[in-house]
């Protein structure tokens, strides 16, 4: 691995480091290291470092904000790579919102807010970025990143880039049919004029909802899907799974979604809850829970 560190440093400007603790990267704050972590700062880098990879058979993966990621004590035996540079930058062109995919979410619903465009304000407290966003097709109060995105551009695992549109990512409640090999580039979203003002109150009580309903402790957002017709959280606390914990983990005593990181958790702790949270749902409610945060080196 220290070869191919080194041979890739000797072509980009990016930050490439070995053994990399991905509990920085995550906002759970927990997960062993990655063998090697990359920054790329615009296509060109990535595509070499993509061939480098698959010519010397080493897997990656696309590390976003790490906002919805639970990651083994032991790691990822493989390359985390996290786009930079050229991936965060924003353009707006009349109604349209053209993006990186490494733009965060917040910065970008700010930004529609301050040219007075409408449409985004929903995820201004969704803490991924937009390339994250669009693969969970991110959402809350109601809306979520399929209802403005208009098209994608994707590096396919050919190494060429191809425009989607939105209608073809199979976007659905938090979930796409973008496969792991495919790598979000840039997105575009179609905005409504809106009252800047408006916008900017709007905002601000989405943020104070979450304020007073969502944990302060690291965590990684909801844990499981809400099944249809209920909520998750609304299942593991009628099962007294409320403040429930394991090791250094524990069930949100603020919302039962939530698993937080109380005292330096390990991952096992957190797989540990979610098993017991699993099997304690189906027995007393009949209802399967799905994960929706994403397991990396399982
Ligand atoms: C406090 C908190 C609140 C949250 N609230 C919400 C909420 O209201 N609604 C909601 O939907 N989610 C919420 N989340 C979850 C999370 O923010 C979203 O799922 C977000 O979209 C994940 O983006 P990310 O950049 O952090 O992705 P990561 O967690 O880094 O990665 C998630 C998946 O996306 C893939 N990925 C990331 N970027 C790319 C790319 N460019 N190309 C291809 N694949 C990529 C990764 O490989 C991984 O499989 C919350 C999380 C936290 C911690």
């Amino acid at each position: 691995m220290k070869s191919v560190a080194h041979e890739i440093a000797a072509k980009i400007t990016g930050k490439v480091k070995l053994q990399e603790p991905l509990k920085n990267h995550t906002s759970f704050r927990i997960g062993g290291p990655a063998d090697l972590y990359v920054e790329v700062h615009n296509v060109k880098e990535l595509v070499f470092v993509l061939s480098l990879l698959q010519q010397k058979g080493i897997p990656w993966f696309i590390l976003g904000n790490g906002t919805n990621l639970l990651v083994h004590d032991q790691g990822y035996r493989g390359t985390a790579i996290r786009l930079q540079g050229a991936f965060k930058e924003i353009n707006v062109n009349g109604l349209m919102l053209e993006a990186g995919a490494a733009v965060p979410l917040t910065v970008l619903a700010q930004r529609a807010n301050s040219q007075g465009l409408s449409g985004l304000t929903f995820a201004c407290g969704i803490p991924g970025t937009v390339g994250g966003a669009v693969v969970m097709n991110a959402g809350a109060h109601g809306r979520s990143i399929s209802d403005v995105l208009v098209d994608v551009q994707i590096l396919d695992s050919s190494l060429e880039l191809h425009t989607y549109q939105a209608s073809e990512l199979g976007l659905n409640y938090r979930k796409s049919k973008i496969s792991p090999s495919e790598i979000i580039c840039f997105a575009r979203f179609q905005l409504e004029v809106g009252d800047k003002i408006e916008l900017e109150r709007q905002s601000r009580d989405y943020l104070e909802f979450r304020r007073n309903r969502q944990p302060r402790q690291p965590n990684a957002g909801s844990i499981f899907k809400n099944p249809p017709g209920t909520t998750a959280g609304s299942l593991i606390e009628a099962a007294g799974l409320k403040g429930y914990r394991v090791g250094g983990a524990m069930i949100s005593d603020i919302h039962a979604n939530f698993i937080v990181n109380c005292q330096q958790a390990t991952a096992q702790d957190v797989m540990t809850l979610i098993m017991i949270v699993r099997e304690k749902v189906a027995r007393q409610f009949g209802i399967e829970l799905e994960l929706e945060v994403r397991l990396l080196g399982y």
